[in-house]
C-alpha cells in the first residue's frame, strides 16, 4: 500500500513512519515537508492513502482537502488528517472537506494508525457507493427514460433557477416549446414501438446540433422544450428556431421506414424581469398553439394580445361543449343558383349558433371545434340534421331535384368512418347519396396520404359529389385538382371581390373557369353580392352562383319556400 505523508516537522514524520513500520501491514511511504510538494506528488504518482498534517506553513489541512476535491485522480485516495488540535469543529470541517478520518498526533500508535487506515478505506468505499446511488436516483428523477433527455421536473427546476440568475445578467432568456405536428398519425400508422424509436432518433438529432450543456428536455409525449439564456436580440431566437425547424427537413430512419416528421415551436421571453417560470411556460404553450393554428411547421413568439385571444378561445371552447350537450345549434341553408337560368340547383347547409355568448360566427367557432375535436359530435349532428331535412323536403315533394351541400372539416375527412356515417344517415332517411355534395377545403388534402384518397373515392362510390371549397385563397393547388376526384370547385368570395374593377381578376376567374370546365369540373362562385357580379360570372362560364345578391342563408322552411317559388 502506497502512502504519502505530508508534514513539515521532521520529528512528527519520524513518529508516524515509526508507527507505520511497526504495524502488521507493509506500507511504502513517500514523505514531503510542504503542501505544494505534497500536491504535486499526488498528481504525479499513485497513492492509496495520504496522511496530512493539519498545520502546514502555507496551507491548512482543509485547504489541501478542498484542493484535492478538484482533482479527479484524488477521488480514490484515502485522506486522513493528523492534527495537534482536537477541536471538534475542526474535525467536522475536515470530514466535510473530504477526509475519511481525523487523528490526534498523540493518538498515533501502530495499531491505531493501521486501524484508522483500514476503516478509512471502508468509509471511502461506502462514500463512493452512496455517491453512485445518489446519482442514479437523481438521474432517474431528472431524466426521461426513453430519450435520456432531461424531464419536465428538471426542466422546470432549472428554468426557475435560470430565471433568478438571469435577473443580474445581460440579455434575455427564451423558452421554446416544441410539439410534433403529426406524431399521432405516425403512431397510428407505424405503431407505438416505431413512434418511440422516432422520438429517440429525433432527440439525438436535435441534441447533437446544440452544444453540450444546452437545456433541452422532453416534457412528455411528443413535447420538448429548450431554454436559451443571454439573448440580446429577438432575431437571435428566431435564428435558433429556424435552425431547429431545418433539422426536420430530412426524414428519420426508423427500422426500415423513412419517416418525415414536422414540428411547431412556441417561444416566450422574459421581457418583464419578474416573470415566473409557470407564466413563461404557459406563454410558450399559447404561442405554440398559435404556430399550429397558423398551419404548423413554424414558430411563433408569444405576444401580449395572445393571452386574451387564448382566453377567448378557451371561453368559446367551454361554451361549445355546453351547447353541444344542450343542442343549441341550428342549421341554415343558402341556395345555390344555376348561373344561366337562375334556378336553385342546390343549397349549402351552414351551421348557426344563436345562443353563442362570445361568438356566433362559424368562421370563429368551427376552427375551435376542430382544434378541440368537438367537431366530431357537432359534425355528426350537422350531417344527420342536414340529411333528415333533405328527406323532409322530399317527402313533401318527391320530384325535388336539388342537391344538398354539407361542409366537412379536415378532421372529419381524416376520420376513417366518415363515409359510413354518411351512408348510414342516407339509408336511415332514405336519401339517395347522389343528392349529397361533400364540401372540403384544401387543408384536408394537405396530408397527402392514401387514406384521404380512399375516403374521397369511397364518397364517390357512394354516389356523392365532391366540392373543393374556398378555392382561390391559400393553396389553390392544381395538383389537388388532378390528384383527387373533385367534381365542383367553389371560388372563394375574395376572388369575386373587385372582379368588377380589376381586369386581372376577371382574367383569373375566366381562365380558371375555362381550365376547370375543360377537365370536367363544374364551378360555383361564392359571395356574389351584386347583380353585376352574377352577370359577370354567367358571362365567364361559371356554372353556379351563391351569394347574398340572390339569397342569404335561411331556415329550412324559408329555403323550401324559395325552392318552390
Ligand atoms: P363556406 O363553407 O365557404 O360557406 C360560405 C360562407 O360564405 C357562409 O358563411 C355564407 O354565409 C357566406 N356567404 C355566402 N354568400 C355570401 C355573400 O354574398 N357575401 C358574404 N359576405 N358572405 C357570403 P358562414 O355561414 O358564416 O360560414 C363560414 C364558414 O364556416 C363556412 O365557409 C365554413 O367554412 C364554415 N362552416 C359553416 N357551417 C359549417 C358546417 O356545418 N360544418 C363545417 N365543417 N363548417 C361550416
Ligand atoms: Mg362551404
Ligand atoms: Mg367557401
Amino acid at each position: 500500500m502506497n502512502i504519502l505523508l505530508i508534514d513539515d516537522r521532521k520529528i512528527d514524520r519520524e513518529l508516524i513512519k515509526h508507527a507505520l513500520h511497526n504495524a502488521e501491514k507493509h506500507f511504502d511511504i513517500t514523505e514531503v515537508d510542504n503542501s505544494s510538494d505534497g500536491l504535486s506528488q499526488l498528481q504525479q504518482s499513485q497513492f492509496d492513502v495520504v496522511l496530512i498534517d493539519y498545520q502546514l506553513p502555507k496551507m491548512t489541512g482543509v485547504q489541501i482537502l478542498l484542493e484535492l476535491q478538484k482533482q479527479q485522480q484524488a477521488k480514490d485516495i484515502v485522506k486522513i488528517i493528523i492534527s495537534n488540535n482536537g477541536d471538534e469543529d475542526l474535525m467536522l470541517e475536515c470530514i466535510n472537506a473530504g477526509a475519511q478520518d481525523f487523528l490526534l498526533k498523540q493518538e498515533v500508535t501502530p495499531r491505531h494508525l493501521a486501524r484508522s487506515i483500514k476503516q478509512s478505506h471502508k468509509r471511502l468505499e461506502l462514500e463512493k457507493k452512496l455517491y453512485l446511488s445518489y446519482h442514479q436516483v437523481k438521474d432517474l428523477a431528472e431524466h426521461d427514460q426513453l430519450t435520456g433527455l432531461y424531464n419536465r421536473y428538471h426542466f422546470e427546476e432549472s428554468l426557475r433557477t435560470l430565471l433568478v440568475n438571469q435577473r443580474s445578467k445581460q440579455g434575455h432568456l427564451a423558452v421554446m416549446l416544441m410539439d410534433l405536428d403529426n406524431f399521432k398519425l405516425i403512431n397510428d400508422t407505424f405503431g407505438h414501438a416505431v413512434g418511440d424509436k422516432l422520438l429517440v432518433e429525433l432527440a439525438n438529432r436535435v441534441k447533437s446540433n446544440f452544444r453540450e450543456g444546452q437545456l433541452f428536455a422532453r416534457l412528455g409525449g411528443d413535447e420538448f422544450a429548450f431554454v436559451f439564456t443571454g439573448i440580446e436580440k429577438v432575431s437571435a431566437v428566431f435564428a435558433i428556431a429556424n435552425r431547429i425547424l431545418a433539422l426536420f427537413k430530412k426524414p428519420f430512419d426508423v427500422d426500415e421506414h423513412q419517416i418525415y416528421c414536422q414540428t411547431s415551436i412556441g417561444i416566450s421571453m422574459n421581457f418583464s424581469s419578474y416573470i415566473q417560470m409557470e407564466e413563461l411556460v404557459k406563454y410558450a404553450d399559447i404561442a405554440m398553439y398559435r404556430a399550429k393554428n397558423k398551419g404548423k411547421h413554424q414558430f411563433c413568439l408569444f405576444e401580449d394580445d395572445m393571452e386574451s385571444e387564448f382566453l377567448r378561445s378557451f371561453r368559446i371552447e367551454n361554451e361549445l361543449r355546453k351547447a353541444i350537450k344542450s343542442n343549441e345549434f341550428e342549421l341554415y341553408f343558402q341556395p345555390i343558383y344555376k348561373s344561366q337560368t337562375r334556378e336553385i340547383c342546390a343549397c349549402e347547409a351552414l351551421i348557426r349558433w344563436p345562443s353563442g355568448q362570445t361568438t356566433q360566427n362559424p368562421n370563429e367557432f368551427i376552427p375551435i371545434a376542430e382544434q378541440t375535436r368537438l367537431i366530431e359530435p357537432l359534425g355528426r349532428w350537422i350531417i344527420s340534421q342536414a340529411i333528415s331535412q333533405l328527406a323532409a323536403w322530399q317527402e313533401v315533394d318527391s320530384s325535388l331535384t336539388i342537391k344538398l351541400a354539407i361542409n366537412l372539416s379536415p378532421l372529419q375527412i381524416h376520420d376513417l368512418n366518415i363515409t359510413k356515417v354518411i351512408q348510414e344517415q342516407a339509408q336511415k332517411y332514405q336519401v339517395n347519396p347522389n343528392k349529397i355534395v361533400i364540401e372540403i377545403t384544401e387543408t384536408a388534402l394537405l396530408e397527402n396520404n392514401e387514406a384521404t384518397v380512399d375516403t374521397l373515392n369511397a364518397f364517390k362510390s357512394l354516389g356523392c359529389s365532391l366540392a373543393l371549397d374556398d378555392f382561390g385563397t391559400g393553396y389553390s393547388s392544381i395538383s389537388h385538382l388532378l390528384l383527387y376526384p373533385i367534381d365542383v370547385v367553389k371560388f372563394d368570395k375574395s376572388l369575386l371581390d373587385g372582379a368588377l374593377t380589376s381586369e386581372k381578376k376577371r382574367h383569373v376567374i375566366e381562365g380558371l373557369t375555362n381550365m376547370l370546365n375543360s377537365i370536367g369540373i363544374r364551378t360555383v362562385a361564392e359571395g356574389a353580392e351584386l347583380m353585376e357580379q352574377a352577370d359577370l360570372c354567367e358571362n365567364m362560364g361559371v356554372s353556379s352562383i351563391q351569394g347574398f345578391v340572390f339569397a342569404k342563408p335561411m331556415t329550412a322552411n324559408e329555403v323550401y319556400q324559395q325552392i318552390k317559388a
